[in-house]
């Protein structure tokens, strides 16, 4: 695996592997005996595929702030850390989609279209940290998904490393594309290390000059709860109203 990504590129003292040992949801700790940084596509197929030859599992991990457990190693084995592959790799304005890198933070995928009048929708609470691979393992949303949808309504096409390390692009650059749609079901909201992500397709939105005066309406008309049981009010006639 050095071989492959050099010596900074694999942690194996279990000093730092205790960094890797958990997500948010502290309860529960697992150690890896690896946790590597691919910097590629290529890397994370070599990575799967050499865990499939030896019969290490491996997980894939992208900020941890996971609150299930998810990115834990429970049998040991690979940790592949996402977080070294997080580039904007193009942005396409005039027709709203931007393609990343897995491991890109959440909220810098807004500051880098912010500048042309755009931002990503779907931000969870955790969106300073959180990746988009990961938000897509878990159909992660926050307040604005109330009215744009979750992560499932902005991934488009995944590139995605299949568990024998093969590459596949699944959907596209289109929406409603014809044909079987294998990236909103099968792989948004999987929670499973059967594929990893690679790159993805994703809208952005475009500002609006008053999204100011937009925060204020929400802020005013949306209770929010006290505790599980509680439920998010809204008024959608006070929200249509405002979305011109
Ligand atoms: C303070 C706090 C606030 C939060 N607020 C919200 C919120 O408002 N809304 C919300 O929905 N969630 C929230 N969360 C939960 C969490 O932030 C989200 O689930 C987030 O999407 C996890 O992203 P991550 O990069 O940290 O993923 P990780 O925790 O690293 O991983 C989560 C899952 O994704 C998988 N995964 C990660 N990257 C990839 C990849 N490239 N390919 C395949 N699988 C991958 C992992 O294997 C794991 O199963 C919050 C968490 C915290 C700690």
């Amino acid at each position: 695996m050095e071989a492959l990504l050099g010596k900074g590129g694999v942690l194996s003292d279990p000093d730092e592997l205790m960094v890797y040992e958990s997500d948010g949801l502290t309860l529960f700790r697992a150690l890896a005996d690896f946790v590597v940084f691919p910097r590629s596509a290529g890397d994370v197929a070599a990575l799967v595929k050499l865990a499939n030859r030896e019969g290490i599992p491996f997980v894939a991990r992208g900020a941890g702030t996971g609150l299930s457990g998810g990115c834990l190693p429970t049998e040991g084995g690979l940790v592949i850390s996402l977080m070294r592959m997080n580039r904007v790799l193009e942005v396409d304005y005039d027709n709203q989609i931007a393609v990343v890198e897995p491991g890109l933070v959440n909220l810098h995928l807004s500051w880098a279209v912010g500048p042309q009048g755009f931002y990503y929708a779907p931000d969870p609470s955790s969106q300073q940290a959180c990746t988009i691979g990961g938000n897509i393992a878990n159909n992660s949303g926050g307040p604005h998904t109330l009215k744009y949808g979750v992560t499932t309504n902005h991934v488009l096409g995944l590139e995605v490393v299949l568990p024998d390390g093969e590459l596949v692009w699944l959907g596209g650059k289109t929406r409603d594309a014809q044909g079987y749609d294998l990236v909103e079901r099968p792989l948004i909201r999987s929670d499973e290390p059967w594929t990893i992500q690679k790159d993805m397709n994703i809208v952005v939105h475009p500002t609006y000059p008053h999204a100011g005066y937009l925060n204020w309406l929400c802020d005013n008309y949306i209770i929010g709860g006290n505790g599980p049981g509680d439920r998010i009010h809204y008024f959608p006639e006070e929200i249509v109203e405002i979305d011109v």
